[in-house]
């Protein structure tokens, strides 16, 4: 049969049609009253679509841009900091620590595994500067418990960072409720276009911080490109054509939630919950183990592969077969788990066929597998989710 072309992966993601017609068209030049307007409409949104009264800053830059700002910004030499590690994510917060010369500890977990409240207390000290962390670690598929560890902070000197780049559209947050002071987000994840575009939004704990920190910046530099973005203008030249659709991307959300932006980011959530529960589902219905079955988030599903079988043999096989490229584990996890994603733009029917083409290549490589169970346990999510609202209708 032909194939067509899909990303399935967590980063970038599929990408939306509309936003990226609206690159296409985007000459434009970005000191011009005419990109001036488009640039200060996307902060705005961003805030909405962040959910937070704080400014938002935004980067040209791939996501970890960002969590360069985040470091550089908040901290000077010396600065002890705690990290929360799972993953790959989690292990370049350690990095970051480093280069910025920070005596960072780490709360660490298997891979898989998320940290309980409990670990982070222990490890908490009030000379803690700052404590970073990802909302959802994307090469593991856990979620972590944001709420509880913010709540661990509520009255502390350290400011909370999260990385929730697949956080962000896959999580229901309480930004300014729970403290989040910097909630960092990435274009090629649940906003639905191109790599290219990192933002944060910052507490007014965090500019402050700003105030007296010592570590070097130049580009990355949150508190002139606040400066310049209430201006409608970046600090240099933007990515014009990104910022273009990411503003065609948040119009979407908000058409999604019938012209309010906030509940579009609310379906875009649950759209990404339902997805995830229905793959888990069916993974196990097919007798797969889900790599992190003890906190999954909704921003992929990573499954383990079974025994005996190199992962990156059902990367090639999805891609062969169907043109879908899904995700390898990254570094040691590399051959042991596949990672499929449903944030942004994926909804029932590409679900499914995600579903639907995994048996195909487990099928394919002799594994004993019952063509159909995983779609109908999916099925059987999706009806449980949608009938009732759809009868109350
Ligand atoms: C994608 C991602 C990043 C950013 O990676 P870049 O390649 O710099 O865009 C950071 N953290 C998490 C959790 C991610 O999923």
């Amino acid at each position: 049969m032909i194939r067509k072309g899909r990303l399935f992966t967590p980063g970038p993601t599929q990408l939306l049609p509309s936003a990226q017609l609206a690159m296409a068209g985007a000459t434009m030049h970005h000191r011009t009253a005419e990109f001036r307007a488009i640039y200060t409409r996307v902060l705005a949104d961003l805030k909405t679509f962040v959910g937070t009264k704080n400014d938002v800053v935004m980067f040209t830059a791939s996501g970890t841009g960002a969590m360069e700002a985040a470091v550089a910004n908040l901290t000077s030499p010396g600065d002890k900091v705690l990290v929360v590690s799972a993953g790959k994510f989690g292990e370049r917060w350690e990095g970051l620590a480093k280069a910025y010369g920070c005596a960072f500890e780490t709360v660490r977990a298997p891979y898989g595994e998320t940290v309980t409240p409990q670990q982070v207390r222990e490890k908490l000290k009030p000379e803690h500067r700052v404590l970073f962390i990802q909302a959802t670690e994307s090469s593991t598929g856990v979620r972590h418990d944001i709420e509880a560890i913010a709540r661990l902070l509520k009255g502390t000197e350290t400011l909370l960072v999260a990385d929730a780049i697949t956080g962000l559209g896959t999580t229901h947050f309480d930004v300014d409720g729970w403290g989040m002071d910097v909630i960092i987000g990435g274009s090629q994840k649940a906003v639905m276009i191109p790599p290219g575009l990192a933002f944060c939004s910052v507490s007014d704990r965090a500019w402050a911080r700003m105030e007296t920190s010592k570590n070097p910046r130049y580009y990355f530099d949150l508190r002139k490109e606040r400066k310049n973005g209430a201006k409608g203008e970046s600090s240099y030249t933007p990515s014009t054509a990104l910022v273009v659709a990411l503003a065609a991307a948040l119009d979407y959300i908000r058409e999604q939630g019938g012209g309010d932006l906030a509940t579009g980011r609310k379906l875009l959530v649950d759209n990404a919950e339902t997805a995830a529960a229905m793959t888990r589902a069916a993974a196990k219905a097919l007798g797969l183990r889900l790599f992190s079955a003890s906190s999954p988030g909704a921003a992929l599903t990573a499954i383990a592969s079974p025994d005996g079988v190199d992962s990156s043999d059902i990367v090639k096989a999805f891609r062969n077969q169907f043109g879908a490229i899904v995700a390898n584990g990254q570094g040691e996890m590399k051959g042991q788990l596949i990672r499929i994603a449903h944030l942004g733009y994926y909804d029932y029917l590409d679900t499914i066929a995600a579903i639907g083409a995994l048996e195909q290549v487990l099928a394919g490589m002799g594994r004993p597998i019952d063509l159909g169970a995983g779609l109908r346990a999916a099925q059987q999510v999706y009806a449980e989710v949608t009938l009732p609202a759809a009868v109350a209708r």
